[in-house]
């Protein structure tokens, strides 16, 4: 087996190409080959010289991960879902803006954390993406897209750490993957738009903010540790005041960014005006640490096994109203793709297997995925 050269940062690729008794700016010109062109065979990069590509053709190779289906929604948004191996399945999604181009990637098959209102929560744990896994995400949505929408720049400009998975419980490998997207000499995108979303990792955030200060988001979805307990099992390791520390902490690594929190708004659970107003008082003690954030409300994507129903629209603006009229930043995801979600849910009748379970699944995730944020305006924006 050789070496897939989508598992390396330009440090690792660089000690790789030591090993072969290479100097340094190879490993840079590879490098650039790979994610900016897109090669994926070593006979195109013409710089390198004739013998450095016959060594390399014999100990590395570049693999992108094999695509099961791919769904194009009419505004756009496109969803892929990839085989992993082993019946696993991840999905993929990019969902263009007028002003950017945001893709949302996977860093596990499953989850471990078991979210009461999300489906991979359901699914259960599978595996951890490797490095290569998570970057060839990226790899081939970016060079896939620049085909088919007939561009020569850019298509990706932002990556959200929101597919599957809980991102900060497999760090060691998305640690060199970030590292790969914000690297100017592969897709060179700026630290901000790049975002990791945790259900509350609080000793990776310490790790992240020293590693590598992407913009955060942390999924809250609950105002106290007993209602939060109870919808995100990992708050029982690591409670509210721990968490929202870790991010104060965070912002010293990142300074004068906001961190997201997210909140999924599931009707009668944690959508009342007293779970609002409950959040300000939090939010008001945590401002007294530094903490600047702002609130995304996630409509809740239904599935039957969930036993839990969306929050009605008017009950969202109720909610967006009181964060903001205490000053708080906050913005309402719509759902984009629905009629990919519709298309990809005539698969999940067919087959009983477990990849057709995971498909569905991924099927069900897909409105929350392909979400945009509509800005209700603040009221009172202090
Ligand atoms: N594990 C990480 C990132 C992946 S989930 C995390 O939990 O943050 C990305 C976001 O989707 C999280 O905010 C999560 O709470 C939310 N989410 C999960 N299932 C959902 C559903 N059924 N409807 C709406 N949002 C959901
Ligand atoms: Fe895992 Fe995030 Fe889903 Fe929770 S919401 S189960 S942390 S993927």
């Amino acid at each position: 087996m050789t070496t897939n050269l989508l598992d390396f940062d330009l440090d690792g690729l660089a000690a790789f190409c030591e090993q072969l008794g290479e100097k340094r700016f190879r490993a840079t010109q590879l490098f650039r080959w790979i994610h900016q062109r897109g090669a994926t065979d070593f006979e195109q990069m013409t710089d390198l010289a004739k013998s450095l590509r016959t060594k390399l053709a014999g100990k590395a190779h570049i693999q992108a991960l094999t695509v099961l289906s791919r769904h194009d929604s009419a505004d756009g948004t496109i969803k892929w879902l990839f085989d992993v191996g082993a019946g696993d399945v991840i999905e993929t999604v990019f969902i263009p803006e007028a002003d950017r181009g945001t893709l949302c990637i996977s860093s596990q098959a499953g989850c471990a954390v078991g979210c009461r209102f999300c489906s991979t929560g359901h699914q259960g744990f599978s595996r951890n993406l490797s490095t290569a896994e998570i970057t060839a995400q990226l790899w081939f949505a970016e060079h896939f897209l620049r085909q088919h929408l007939g561009k020569q720049e850019r298509v990706i400009s932002n990556v959200v750490m929101m597919g599957m998975g809980e991102p900060l419980q497999n760090y060691a490998q998305l640690l060199p993957a970030l590292r790969v997207m914000l690297d100017d000499h592969a897709y060179g995108l700026s630290r901000r738009r790049v975002t990791v979303s945790t259900s509350g990792v609080v000793p990776m955030i310490d790790r992240l903010g020293q590693d590598c200060p992407v913009a955060l988001a942390v999924s809250l979805h609950a105002p106290d540790d007993t209602l939060r307990d109870n919808l995100v099992p990992l708050n029982r390791k690591y409670p509210i005041a721990e968490l929202l520390q870790a991010c104060a902490r965070y912002q010293v690594f990142a300074p004068r960014d906001f961190i997201t929190f997210e909140y999924c708004m599931l009707d009668g659970v944690n959508d009342q005006p007293e779970h609002a107003r409950q959040l300000v008082a939090l939010m008001r003690q945590q401002a007294v640490d530094g903490l600047s954030c702002k609130f995304n409300l996630i409509p809740f994507n239904p599935f039957p096994a969930s036993g839990l129903t969306r929050s009605a629209m008017p009950q969202v603006l109720a909610f967006a109203k009181i964060l903001l009229d205490a000053g708080i930043v906050t913005t309402v995801r719509k759902t984009r793709g629905d009629d990919i979600d519709a298309a990809c849910g005539q698969l999940a009748g067919d087959v009983q297997d477990r990849t057709d379970v995971q498909k569905r699944m991924a099927t069900q995730r897909q409105g929350m995925l392909a979400g945009i944020k509509v800005v209700v305006t603040p009221v009172n924006p202090s």
